[in-house]
């Protein structure tokens, strides 16, 4: 299986006046995360850990932060489009895991809810969206939330190029057989029986 990884990382501090947004939900909170977009940090790790697992760059370079395109934007637009640049790299998303670092809310009561919500915007069963939550414990930060991200990803094989790599097999195995069909006949050299080792295992003790 060709398998990647990508890790994501994003910040922002905490702003009386506008709506907490995390993992595309709004939060009951007297103050959100301020930003260009809607602040969500837990969609931006996500985005930026999956653009990573394909080396396509980060959200910055696809949503300049002083566009006025994204201003106040619901960060799903971000998610979208690593989704779309993963799938164009050829690969789907196996699972993600993220840690979320803030002194409030509490994110376990709705942990479920998120990761409902996260699953759904990744088009993934919600088995494979893994959501938890932290307190930045004597580090001087509950004026900000955290998020850390990472993305496991896998290969998509396309039916046409599964189909001829069982061509080439079914046409080495025939090639296989007219070789020891050949030898059979001129060195009398007995045909190989199907499926036996190609290795002699009987006096290996
Ligand atoms: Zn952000």
């Amino acid at each position: 299986m060709d398998t990647r990884i990508g890790l994501g990382y994003d910040s922002h501090a905490f702003q009386p006046g506008v709506p907490l947004r995390i993992g595309g939900l709004t939060l009951d909170h007297p103050q959100g995360l301020a930003g260009h977009s809607d602040g969500d940090v837990l969609l931006h790790a996500v985005t930026d850990a999956i653009l990573g697992s394909v080396a396509a760059g980060d959200i910055g370079s696809f949503f300049p932060p002083g566009d006025p395109r994204w201003k106040g934007a619901d960060s799903a637009v971000f998610l979208n489009l690593a989704m779309e640049e993963l799938q164009n790299a050829g690969y789907r998303l196996v699972n993600v895991d993220v840690t979320l670092i803030l002194a409030a809310p509490k994110i376990s009561p709705i942990a479920g809810d998120m990761r409902a919500r996260v699953a759904d915007l990744l088009c993934v069963s919600i088995d494979r969206v893994s959501i938890k939550a932290k307190t930045p414990e004597g580090l001087n930060l509950d004026h900000v939330a955290q998020c850390q991200a990472i993305a496991l990803v896998e290969r998509v094989q396309e039916p046409d190029q599964l189909r001829s790599m069982s061509d080439v097999i079914e046409s080495q195995r025939q090639l296989e057989d007219v070789v020891e069909d050949l030898l059979s006949s001129v060195h009398g050299i007995p045909k190989r029986r199907v499926g036996s080792s190609v290795y002699d295992t009987d006096d290996i003790t």
